[in-house]
């Protein structure tokens, strides 16, 4: 048997990514138009961040993101969240800098 640790490692935070709506008892800022909301449905992402494997949360409100798809697109392409490529690029640098995989 074989696999490739990177990949396994680069797979594992992709799969922790999950959003769902929620209805929030506290204050929760919106990423993209920086209002607050509480006791109505807004979108929340949750992920393990790099490096240090915390889990994060990022919150984003119906009027700014009309699904939980575009949410992410968003959250990626502003570089609140990796995507496969830039996970990528984190490990082959840490690999480079002699850590990791
Ligand atoms: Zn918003």
């Amino acid at each position: 048997m074989k696999r490739d640790s990177r990949k396994v490692e680069i797979q594992k935070y992709l799969k922790s990514i999950r959003v769902k709506k929620i209805k929030p008892i506290f204050w929760r800022e919106c990423k993209k138009c920086g209002l607050e909301f509480r006791r109505e449905n807004i979108y929340e992402c949750i992920y393990t961040s790099l490096p240090f494997e915390h889990t994060s949360y990022s919150y984003g409100c119906t009027n700014c993101f009309h699904s939980e798809e575009y949410f992410v697109k968003w959250l990626q392409d502003n570089d609140f969240l990796y995507t496969e490529e830039k996970l990528q690029k984190w490990f082959k640098k840490l690999k480079e800098m002699g850590y990791g995989f």
